[in-house]
C-alpha cells in the first residue's frame, strides 16, 4: 500500500522529496493543493506532468466521499455520512452558529468504549481513522456546501484519545498556517475521560477547549453508564482535569446527558456542584437522544432547568445545551444505524 500523502506533513513530505531529488517548494505546492482538498495528484495543475504521475506512482491520497446527506428544515444543519475508501462510513455534522460554519466530525470508525446511551458505542469498534480521513472530511463538507469551515469539534464517532497518534497528527496539520490555518482556540476535542489521554494531551501544549463527557457525579452511575469509569474514576478524572485546567489556563467544558431518572435528581445536581467547586468550568446539559435499541429516555424540560438552575446557585457555570437538527437526528452514530431517513428532512 502506498503511503497516504494527505496524513503527512509539510516538513514530511519536504524530506521525502528532497530525499528523491525533488526540490522543496514541491512540497509546499503539493501541501496547499492537499488543503484545498485534491483528492488527485491530476488536480494540481501548477506541477509537471511527469511529476504528477511520479506522485502519483509513490503516495496515495485518502478520498473521502460524500455518501448521504440530511439537511435540517428546521435550522439548516447538515448531517453527513462520509464515505471511506475500504468501504466504511463514518458521520459529520455541520451546524452553522453566529460564530461560524462548525463541523462535528469523527475520529475513529465505531469506538470501543461501549457508554450505555451512545448508537456508536453500541456498534463496536471497527478501526482507527487516519489523520488524512479526519481533513477529508473538512474538505468534503467545504467542497459540498461551499463555505469554510470556522471550527471543528472531534464529537462524532470514535473516542479521539483513543486514537491519539492520528488525533494529534490531524491537530496539527489543520492549525497549520499553510493548511486549513484553523486555530486551535477554535477547535474543541470531546473525550469520555482517557486519563493517560488528556494528560499526554496537557503537554503538547496546544490550545484547544477540553471537553470531558462526565454525565455523571458519582461512581455509582458512571460506571454503570460508562465502563472507562472502571479504569478511571471520577476522582482520577477530575485530578487530570485539575491539572490539564493549572497548566493551561483554559476552562474545561463538562458535558452532561440528562438521562431520566438516572442521573437528573436535584441531589445529582448538588453532588456533581461539590464535585466541580472551585474550578474554571462550564456543564452543559444535554438531554439524552434516544436511541434504537435502547432503554434510556431524556429527561423532561423542567427537570432539566431545575437542574441547570441548582448548579447556578450553587456557583457551577451551566446552560442546557440548544438541541440543532433534531428532525435528522443530528448526533452521531445514529444515522450509521439506520437506512430510514426521518421524515421531514431532505435526503440528498
Ligand atoms: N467519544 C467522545 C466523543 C464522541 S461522543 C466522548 O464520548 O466524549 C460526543 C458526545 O456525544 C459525548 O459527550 C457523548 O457522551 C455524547 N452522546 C453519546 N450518545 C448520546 C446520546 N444518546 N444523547 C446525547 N448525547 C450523546
Ligand atoms: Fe465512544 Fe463517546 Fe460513544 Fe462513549 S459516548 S461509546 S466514548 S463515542
Amino acid at each position: 500500500m502506498l503511503p497516504d500523502i494527505r496524513s503527512m506533513t509539510q516538513e514530511e513530505i519536504a524530506a521525502a522529496f528532497t530525499a528523491d531529488g525533488l526540490p522543496r517548494y514541491r512540497a509546499g505546492q503539493v501541501y496547499a493543493w492537499l488543503a484545498k482538498g485534491a483528492d488527485s495528484f491530476d488536480d494540481m495543475t501548477n506541477l509537471p506532468l511527469d511529476l504528477r504521475r511520479r506522485l502519483a506512482e509513490r503516495y496515495a491520497i485518502c478520498r473521502v466521499t460524500v455518501a448521504r446527506k440530511l439537511v435540517s428544515r428546521l435550522d439548516g444543519t447538515v448531517k453527513y455520512l462520509f464515505g471511506l475508501q475500504d468501504g466504511h462510513c463514518v458521520e459529520g455534522v455541520v451546524m452553522h452558529y453566529h460564530h461560524g460554519h462548525t463541523l462535528c466530525l469523527s475520529t475513529q470508525v465505531g469506538c470501543r468504549m461501549g457508554c450505555a446511551f451512545c448508537a456508536t458505542g453500541a456498534a463496536g469498534f471497527v478501526r482507527n481513522l487516519t489523520a488524512g480521513e479526519m481533513i477529508g472530511q473538512i474538505t468534503a463538507a467545504q467542497q459540498d456546501l461551499g463555505l469554510r469551515l470556522a471550527n471543528l469539534v472531534l464529537m462524532g464517532m470514535g473516542e479521539p484519545l483513543d486514537n491519539y497518534q492520528n488525533t494529534l497528527r490531524f491537530l496539527r496539520l489543520v492549525t497549520s498556517p499553510d493548511h486549513l490555518n484553523i486555530g486551535a482556540r477554535h477547535i474543541s476535542l470531546s473525550t469520555c475521560g482517557l486519563v493517560d489521554g488528556i494528560r499526554r494531551l496537557q503537554g503538547e501544549g496546544i490550545p484547544l477547549t477540553l471537553s470531558v463527557s462526565l454525565h455523571a457525579p458519582d461512581d455509582a452511575i458512571r460506571s454503570r453508564i460508562m465502563p472507562v469509569n472502571k479504569k478511571w474514576n471520577v476522582d482520577a478524572l477530575l485530578a487530570a482535569c485539575r491539572d490539564y485546567l493549572a497548566a493551561d489556563g483554559r476552562r474545561i467544558s463538562f458535558e452532561y446527558i440528562l438521562i431520566d431518572g438516572v442521573n437528573d435528581s436535584l441531589a445529582c445536581a448538588d453532588r456533581l456542584a461539590d464535585r466541580l467547586r472551585g474550578m474554571l468550568c462550564h456543564v452543559n446539559l444535554i438531554p439524552a437522544n434516544p436511541v434504537p435499541g435502547k432503554t434510556h429516555a431524556a429527561t423532561g424540560r423542567k427537570t432539566a432547568e431545575a437542574f441547570e438552575r441548582r448548579l447556578t446557585e450553587r456557583g457551577i457555570n451551566a446552560t442546557i445545551r440548544r438541541t440543532l437538527g433534531s428532525d435528522i437526528n443530528a448526533s452521531c452514530g445514529q444515522l450509521r444505524n439506520t437506512s430510514n431517513p426521518p421524515q421531514n428532512a431532505e435526503n440528498a
